[in-house]
């Protein structure tokens, strides 16, 4: 068989000792079914002291305020409920974001509503006070028109800004490059329409300041857009207005992959493969978006960078030191100049380290004659664990049940196939190399998937049972575990006053 190429997960504690406890995370499989979730809530009040920290480094105030939709999950909205309020609040994408956020705690003051908005979500935000992330002029305009109507008091608003301009860049000097396109916001250059509203609905709204969020991992186009928010900011003061905010949004990035060099050793193979001087590294072939045209390597690898060296609050602290391209100094410098509070939404990087995914073996069998390769199915589908769906490519742990048998020694290739009967369910389309060939009746240990990938894409397809999702916390040695929704921020889990 060829050398196995890793893609070992980066685990750091109490996620990593969580995964050395195999007979507690088997009884939890045991008890509650494949597959299951298990999440970590003190994980994420730790991250959120992580992205403070680097607050308090470039002396900004402001607030994190935690992107809901990467998980669905009540235990960590109800722990990050308990931190600081003038410190963290919420970001809620829908209205029933919005009512599970309110009813973990959350007052509306911590609460921002992003993303598309309709009447019913926009009338409880306005209600409960929350700040109010709006798309266009023409939100602005149907959120003054509910104010109105419903006697309501002035809703904070932060208006999104898009389509950023850069002065350089690969067009050549002088030429104008707009940020990718986003169906989200409102273009810079296309100000003036928000501004009139803005000042027109000044008896419903108050302007608080400007948002924007790139779905990008560039560090040098976010701090563009950082001083251009800046700026226009400058133009409303002067014009009498009083933004005092700006919310850059989230995309601060997660490591998945734990060795820079096993990332590199992957993806130069997969274009080898690709290439054909070498055998497959997926399922048919499949080249995550490369081609082969004519013994040259064509298309963008839709992956994840799963090594990165510089994630979350790292990746923050970086945009924060980075100087603004026209204004020369630091981003954190501009935003202290103008006694701009920052706020920021991160998901994915709140929740890194925050849970992990588990999913019984039920059966192994060779894949073929020649490859050397097995069939591993698991008791779970490609919608319960979405990391494939992300393009997050990383190992999974292997959890054996028992002792391990001789001959089961030496690594090898495995596809991991789901519970679905259909042939594209596969768990990842990548040949994922195991330390030993499993057997039925193991656990795969899918480290790192609070963010989007436990919940996201989860369906009841074939009536295939949904994961349950369960809170687990370290008591000296051993773990205590309750259901997510049980838990709540005020005992030790299983009871014990706290
Ligand atoms: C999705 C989203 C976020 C969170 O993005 P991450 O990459 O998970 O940090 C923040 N703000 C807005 C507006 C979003 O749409």
């Amino acid at each position: 068989m060829d050398a196995p190429l890793y893609l070992r997960p980066r685990v750091d504690p109490p996620l990593a000792s969580l995964l050395t406890d195999r007979p507690f995370l088997h009884s939890l499989v045991d008890a509650l079914g494949s597959p299951l979730n298990v999440l970590l809530p003190e994980a994420v009040a730790e991250n959120a002291a992580r992205f403070r920290a680097v607050y308090r480094r470039h002396r900004l105030t402001g607030r994190v305020y935690f992107a809901h939709k990467a998980n669905r999950s009540s235990a960590l909205v109800r722990r990050l409920a308990t931190e600081d309020p003038a410190a963290v609040g919420v970001d809620v994408a829908s209205l029933e974001e919005l009512k599970h956020v309110l009813g973990c705690g959350f007052t509306g003051d911590r609460i921002m509503a992003t993303g598309p908005k309709d009447a019913a979500f926009l009338w409880l935000a306005a209600r409960v006070g929350a700040t109010v992330n709006v798309d266009s002029p023409g939100e602005l305009e149907r959120l003054s028109g509910l104010v109105r109507t419903h006697g309501l008091g002035r809703v904070s608003v932060l208006v999104r800004l898009a389509g950023f301009e850069s002065a350089s860049g690969h067009g050549g000097a002088g030429t104008r490059l707009l940020s990718r396109r986003s169906r989200f916001g409102t273009p810079v250059r296309e100000t003036e329409s928000v501004l009139s509203v803005l000042e027109r609905c000044a008896d419903a709204v108050e302007f608080t300041g400007a948002a924007y969020h790139l779905d990008t991992t560039g560090v040098e186009e976010k701090a563009r857009a950082l001083e251009q928010c800046v700026l226009f900011m400058d133009e409303c003061r002067a014009r009498g207005l009083a933004p005092r905010a700006l919310d850059i949004g989230g995309g601060f990035g997660v490591g998945y992959v734990a060795e820079a060099e096993e990332w590199e050793r992957w993806t130069t193979a997969l274009t080898e493969a690709v290439l054909g001087v070498r055998p497959p590294l997926t399922w048919r072939g499949h080249g995550y978006g490369l081609h082969n045209e004519g013994g040259t390597v064509r298309g963008a690898a839709a992956l994840y960078p799963a090594h990165r060296p510089s994630a979350g609050p790292g990746y923050l602290d970086e945009l924060l030191s980075l100087p603004a391209p026209v204004l020369g100094r630091p981003s954190a410098t501009l935003l202290l100049e103008h006694l701009h509070d920052l706020y920021i939404e991160p998901g994915r990087s709140l929740v890194d380290q925050c849970g992990l995914s588990l999913a019984r073996v039920l059966d192994v069998r060779p894949a073929d004659s020649d490859s050397g390769h097995h069939l591993v199915r698991l008791g779970m589908n490609a919608g319960d664990m979405s990391l494939e769906e992300h393009g997050v490519l990383v190992d999974p742990v292997l959890l054996p049940r028992g002792e391990t048998a001789p001959g089961d020694e030496g690594p090898v290739g495995v596809h991991l196939t789901g519970n679905l009967c259909l042939e594209g369910d596969l768990i990842t389309r990548r040949i994922v190399f195991l330390p030993r060939l499993p057997h039925a009746g193991d656990l795969l240990a899918f480290a790192n998937t609070a963010g989007y990938a436990m919940d996201f894409h989860a369906h009841h397809a074939q009536r295939q049972p949904l994961a349950r999702t369960v809170a687990v916390e370290g008591q000296g040695d051993s773990w205590r575990w309750c259901p997510d929704e049980d838990y709540w921020p005020i005992t030790a889990l299983g009871g014990t006053p706290g």
